[in-house]
């Protein structure tokens, strides 16, 4: 199902006489494509629970619409909008077994939804198949491990097969490596049920692995849609760029005349485009190639071998930071004597970004 946010806004009246109101959510608009898995990126409190809990109804908004497909569900009380929620928290029944847990919902259908108990176990069972817990659904959430408790929320949000699954930072509460896992899996169940869905996290790299589409948010403001890669080659803004990647985007204080880019007294590479004048200079770790010609010196602090990459840790005055990074290629260790290193610059690494408003300045 196609869900489209129009002018969506949600703002909390400040409490007590001096408290200003907080706008959680600034006019968001939002097309999700049918069976899109979508990450919804971006700094604690930018937004992204108030826009989970608009589209499952647990809020209402301040003004603007919500459609699933063509139906406006704005005034759609919870209940009646087919939304399947995970939280942070499991929020599992401490009492009941895992089965009892995942047919509470179907337990709870009225009317001409009401299901048979055996209809009831049967999609119960499926469910559980599905994120492979069907073992252990005698057990109490108190004998399970934190991953197979996260399955079993996972369950109970899908075994009435929502429309839309909306799972709000639900490997936060996960080790490293049961996070790693279990994304992937999230990525398999939602491929097999193509159910569309919006995964909440401010974990870059976690949306960037498992996404389809991703929005960055800040301040309640899209500030950028796209497909993962797209989004970190070709960031809008100063804020997108500094998001995503890891290692960070290394930045620079810089400026451009007569076609070329300075960072500090040295011209580092050739640029064509209308803008001269200061700048803030993004260069991605991977944009540096060392060469004992290269353009833009900088002082050598230590390698860091990586297995397959290095990490050549440098210093240079006009640096936003202390020490920055960049990531070669094993193969490529250079040689290097003394305390500084020359760099080349990949073009395409390389992002300007205006000093006042952030916005990128293209260049050929
Ligand atoms: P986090 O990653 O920390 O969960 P978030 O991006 O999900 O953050 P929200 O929880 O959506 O952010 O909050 C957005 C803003 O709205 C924050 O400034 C928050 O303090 C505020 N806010 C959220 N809920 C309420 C509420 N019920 N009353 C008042 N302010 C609220």
């Amino acid at each position: 199902m196609e869900v489209t946010l129009k002018d969506l806004t949600k703002i909390f009246p400040g409490k007590g006489k001096h408290a200003a109101d907080v706008v959680a959510v600034d006019h968001v608009d939002l097309q999700i494509p049918d069976g899109c898995l979508l990450g919804l990126l971006g700094p604690s409190g930018c937004g992204k629970s108030t826009v989970l809990n608009l589209l499952s109804g647990l809020l209402a908004p301040t003004e603007g619409k919500i459609f699933f497909g063509d139906q406006d569900v704005t005034d759609l009380p919870p209940e009646k909008r087919g939304v399947g929620l995970v939280f942070q928290s499991y929020a599992l029944y401490p009492h009941l077994t895992v089965l009892q847990n995942i047919l509470f919902p179907l337990q709870n259908l009225r009317g001409k939804d009401k299901l048979t108990k055996e209809e009831m176990l049967q999609k119960a069972t499926e469910a559980a198949k599905l994120v492979q817990i069907d073992t252990l659904l005698d057990r109490k959430p108190s004998e399970l491990s934190g991953g197979q408790q996260q399955r079993v929320a996972i369950a109970r949000a899908l075994v009435k097969m929502p429309k839309l699954l909306l799972l709000d930072e639900p490997l936060s509460n996960l080790d490293a490596r049961l996070r790693l896992q279990t994304r992937e899996e999230l990525r398999r169940i939602q491929n097999e049920t193509g159910i569309t869905t919006i995964f909440v996290t401010h974990d870059q790299e976690e949306a960037m692995s498992i996404s389809d589409l991703i929005v960055v948010m800040k301040d309640g403001k899209i500030h950028q849609i796209g497909k993962p890669q797209d989004i970190y080659d070709d960031p809008q803004d100063l804020f997108v760029a500094k998001f995503l990647g890891t290692p960070p985007i290394d930045l620079f204080d810089g400026y451009t005349k007569d076609g070329k880019l300075w960072i500090g007294e040295e011209a580092v590479m050739d640029v064509d485009g209308d803008y001269d004048g200061h700048l803030t200079v993004g260069i991605r770790p991977e944009g540096f190639v060392p060469s004992q010609t290269g353009a833009f010196t900088c002082g050598l602090q230590r390698l860091e071998v990586m297995g397959r990459d290095v990490s050549v840790v440098c210093q240079h005055p006009f640096f936003i930071g202390d020490t920055f990074r960049a990531i070669i290629d094993s193969d490529d260790i250079p040689k290097v004597t003394g305390s500084t290193i020359r760099f080349d610059l990949k073009p395409s690494k390389v992002y300007l970004f205006r000093e006042d408003d952030e916005q990128r300045i293209l260049f050929d």
